[in-house]
């Protein structure tokens, strides 16, 4: 006949050390419990029942000595090993019962089938419930159900990977004595099915239904008496009592899952503690991530309206003809139209660079202004431009119904002009407007030709002009005696600096200006300038921006990384909980770096609309352009899930290190 033993101790001591007083919990125990037994172990309280109990149930190392459970010595054995063979040998009964709150019964039960790898199922779980007199408790959380229920989902937890050996402290402390009778049957009938039961208790009635009675007293073993046979002695667990109404180890527990099957329950579990968690504290998980939202929202409102702005300004440019060159009066220095030292530029200035620039196609030299149009009884304030008939081919706006000026019209100041669409719909409605008379700043003029549509480009909206030859702007309209600007059109690009240092001297010669003052003076650039301008802008703003973006982000991480460790600290027992039931570090890790992820992500994601929807708003009422691509918000949105790790790990880490048994203990 050969017996068993689940538990070896052998010379086992534990010492608390507190200032300078030592306090010796455990003092050479040896401790040997069988297969099939049933254990009560009593005593006063600080006699180090509890001690004991945690280095059986493998949550606490001893100084010194060995323990061996199910043949295996835990000499040397790392954390991670130790929660494995937690999670298949040994199910935990605490004083304080431990369940998830907010978790249903359910769920509580098939939680360490999570850290065992067993195929979580429903049906089991159910099953177990069931085993425990719980069959219609299944999907209530622990606030709605009483002291004795919750104590018995916690033995349906304890029970679920189907361990060797069930231990339990003071189990009934905190119940009724009815409740207390359940859980001693429900106790008795798992000894019966074969489970070796080690309580500890005050209750005299568990010490009545125990096979064997341990009394400690200041660490020590002081007596050990049985009081009936242990069960199993010399037999097999099949040949079990019969009168057992447990019947949970009569079925096969499947194999457990690998690789990737795990990777995805696990994921999966890990996912939805994240919600749970995170939904269980929203304005706490709102605040964390007000950063985040508030840099993610900057960014993507200015990434989105930056991209609309350089569209279409991309779009005007590419409306301007190629191997354009623009003169202006003023310093090429500021680059803008009217600094430093500008010249007046006349007519006359135009007729000399017709005459003697070679190598150009076009010539346009341009005056705007402010005209206020009426017609019948509607009046249209829009803006106004004289120029050659050049212009129109130059700035590629031929008209589409009607007819540019002509040469004679322009050199006779004839009274003609091209309107814009929004003007022809605001003023002609469906009729036609070529042929009209109309009035521009009181005088009246013939409407010869509808400019081509061309939209807005984000400040103004470019169908709202009108344009009318150089002089009969200049002369009859505006009372200008200057022009503003000339386009000038080379034939090839390769001529374009040549013709670019003729204008200069022509300008300086006409004008008699130094060396040192002509570029004070005037200005030409093409197209290639103005294009570098603007990218150059371009490169400014996406600096800020991911200036901006990292400051934001930075915060907004310190944010995740603060409410995460307030949650580790919070959630300290439920950790020890979780590795008492089998939970590895790298479990536990990824739990929490789950949640920093959420948070990230939720972050990102409401960031991401806020930016969108204001931006849009934005856009609505400045007629500014917004575009954003779906590309860039997945890459935010990828950014912020990063941002919640890497801010999240810290914290994840910390709680992954806990100690069982301390964390269990944390208030
Ligand atoms: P009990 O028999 O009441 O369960 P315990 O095993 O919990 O007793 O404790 C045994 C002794 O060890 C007590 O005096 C207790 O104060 C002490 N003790 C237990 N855990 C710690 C600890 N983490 N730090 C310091 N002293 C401890
Ligand atoms: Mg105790």
């Amino acid at each position: 006949m050969s017996v068993s033993s689940v538990v070896k101790m052998s010379r086992i001591s534990k010492v608390f050390r507190m200032g300078d007083s030592e306090l010796r919990a455990l003092d050479n125990v040896d401790l040997t419990i069988d297969a099939g037994d049933f254990v009560a172990i009593v005593g006063p309280s600080g006699s180090g029942k509890s001690t004991l109990m945690n280095m059986i149930g493998l949550l606490d190392t001893p100084d010194s000595g060995d323990v061996v459970i199910a043949d295996q010595s835990i000499k040397g054995l790392d954390d991670d090993t130790l929660s494995v063979l937690r999670s298949r040998t040994i199910g935990f009964v605490f004083q304080q019962f431990n369940l998830l709150a907010r978790t249903s019964a359910a769920e509580n039960v098939g939680l360490p089938m999570l850290y065992s790898g067993a195929p979580y199922d429903r049906n089991w779980a159910e099953k177990v419930l069931s085993a425990v007199g719980l069959s219609d408790r299944i999907d209530h959380t622990p606030s709605q159900l009483s002291g004795g229920q919750q104590q018995r989902v916690a033995i349906a937890r304890a029970l679920v990977n189907k361990p060797m050996i069930i231990l339990a402290d003071e189990p009934t402390g905190n119940l009724d004595s009815q409740s207390e009778r359940d859980i001693l049957d429900i106790l008795v009938q798992l000894n019966q099915a074969g489970i070796t039961v080690v309580i500890v208790t005050h209750e005299l009635e568990v010490t009545q239904v125990a096979k064997r009675v341990i009394r400690m007293r200041d660490g020590k073993i002081v007596s050990d008496e049985r009081q009936s046979p242990k069960y199993l002695d010399g037999m097999k667990a099949t040949s079990a009592d019969n009168t057992t109404k447990i019947r949970l180890y009569d079925t096969a527990t499947p194999e457990p899952e690998q690789g990737l099957a795990m990777k995805i329950r696990k994921a999966k579990s890990y996912s939805s503690e994240a919600l749970r968690s995170v939904t269980s504290n929203k304005i706490r998980s709102f605040l964390s991530i007000l950063g985040i939202m508030i840099g993610v929202a900057a960014v993507i409102a200015m990434l989105g309206l930056g991209a609309g702005a350089k569209k279409s300004m991309e779009n005007e440019l590419s409306g301007l003809g190629s191997n354009l060159l623009v003169l202006w009066a003023g310093s090429s220095r500021t680059g803008l139209p009217g600094g430093g030292n500008p010249v007046r530029l006349f007519p006359d200035d135009v007729e000399a660079l017709k005459t003697e620039l070679t190598n150009v196609t076009g010539i346009a030299p341009t005056v705007n202004g402010k005209a206020m149009i009426q017609f019948e009884e509607k009046t249209w304030n829009t803006s106004l431009t004289g120029s050659s008939t050049a212009f129109a081919s130059l700035r590629s706006v031929q008209p589409d119904i009607g007819r540019n000026f002509t040469q004679e019209e322009e050199t006779s100041r004839a009274r003609v002009v091209m309107i814009g669409r929004t003007i022809a719909k605001n003023l002609f409605g469906d009729k036609d407007p070529i042929g009209a008379e109309i009035r521009i700043n009181r005088i009246y003029f013939q409407v010869i030709g509808l400019l081509p549509a061309k939209g807005s480009n984000g400040w103004q909206d470019r169908d709202d002009m009108v344009v009318m030859p150089l002089e009969t702007a200049m002369r009859r309209v505006l009372g200008y005696e200057t022009v503003h600007s000339v386009d000038i059109q080379v034939d090839k690009p390769e001529n374009m600096p040549i013709v670019e240092k003729q204008i200069k001297s022509i300008i300086q010669h006409k004008k008699r200006l130094s060396d040192e003052k002509v570029d004070d003076a005037i200005t030409v650039r093409n197209m290639a300038d103005i294009q570098a301008a603007i990218s150059s802008t371009n490169k400014i703003m996406s600096l800020l921006l991911s200036i901006i973006a990292s400051i934001s982000l930075l915060v907004g991480g310190i944010g995740v990384m603060n409410i995460m460790l307030v949650s580790v600290t919070e959630r300290t027992r439920e950790i020890g909980l979780r590795k008492a039931l089998g939970a590895t570090r790298q479990d536990i890790l990824s739990q929490f770096l789950f949640e920093a992820a959420l948070l990230g992500i939720i972050g990102g994601a409401l960031g991401v609309s806020l930016g969108w929807g204001s931006a849009k708003i934005t856009a609505a009422f400045t007629n500014w352009p917004f575009e954003i691509s779906p590309a860039v918000v997945g890459f935010v949105a990828g950014t912020t899930a990063f941002v919640g790790i890497i801010f999240g790990f810290w914290p994840a880490k910390k709680a992954a290190a806990l100690q069982p048994i301390q964390a269990l203990k944390h208030e």
